[in-house]
């Protein structure tokens, strides 16, 4: 399949001219991953350490907004979105937290809606979870404070997905590995159902948005909108962009697009 995908140099005018908005993923893709996260047994201590987005980052989005509405779009709670890119938030910035669940449009914030019977599956795995760190399990370090996704920091570690399976036999969940744990959730809804009710929103076309992403859980945004990946061999999408270990691949995107806006002006 990774032949099928073309480098972002190749996307033409006529599809750079039809966009509207772009949607920033963003561990991995505009701030380097390795978010640590430490919980005590009882839960009531939390230590949570990420990194920021860059200065030319920021300057750069300041630019590309006059040209584009920006979207977030992230595994990550609402209030970390909302920190995070507090410098540049008004009516043009959109929000989209715990894999598509929370959305925040022009002052409003949505969510889906789920069964009782959802939140007790990850209410019985939380406390599994949380009976393996009491038991001693080190590779386990606690959980992000979300209102509908469950997401564990740990290692790789196969007890968890096999946790899911065992909790969820009807498979409605899915257990996606994040490179610094897991996100566990209802199949119902995705980043990709996200940008879909984004571009409802906005009147526009999916394809209309250009998405972005590294990991499992951007798969869908990928496909739904024009997708760009900064990890082609994780996660496949209509386009790549090229970047050196020591570059975030959503940083190099927004120069592409400043490069091309500045040209037409
Ligand atoms: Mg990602």
């Amino acid at each position: 399949m990774m032949g099928d995908m073309k480098n972002i140099k190749d996307i033409t005018e006529q599809e750079l001219g039809a966009l509207r908005v772009i949607t920033f993923d963003i561990d991995g893709v505009i701030i380097p991953t390795g978010t640590q996260l430490q919980e005590n047994a009882d839960g009531t201590e939390l230590h949570m350490k990420s990194k920021q987005l860059s200065r030319q980052f920021v300057e750069n989005l300041k630019e590309l907004k006059k040209h584009l509405k920006l979207n977030f779009s992230s595994g990550r709670n609402i209030l970390y979105l909302k920190s995070l890119v507090n410098e540049i938030f008004d009516e043009d910035i959109f929000l989209q937290a715990e894999n598509g669940n929370i959305s925040w449009f022009e002052g409003k914030l949505t969510h889906s809606s789920h069964s009782a019977d959802y939140f007790q599956k990850l209410k019985i795995i939380r406390e599994r979870i949380k009976g393996m760190i009491a038991g001693g399990d080190k590779r386990i370090r606690g959980f992000e404070p979300k209102m509908f996704i469950l997401t564990s920091h740990s290692d790789q570690m196969e007890d968890i997905p096999n946790l899911v399976q065992e909790v969820d036999p009807e498979g409605e969940l899915y257990c996606l590995w994040t490179n610094e744990g897991y996100d566990i959730g209802s199949k119902s809804m995705s980043k990709g159902k996200g940008i879909k009710k984004l571009a409802r929103h906005l009147g526009i076309n999916p394809k209309e948005i250009m998405t972005t992403g590294n990991n499992y859980n951007d798969a869908e945004m990928l496909k739904v909108g024009t997708g760009v990946t900064v990890e082609p061999v994780r996660v496949e999408a209509q386009y790549f962009i090229e970047h050196q270990p020591d570059e975030l691949g959503g940083e190099l995107l927004a120069e592409f697009l400043l490069d091309y806006y500045r040209k037409r002006a």
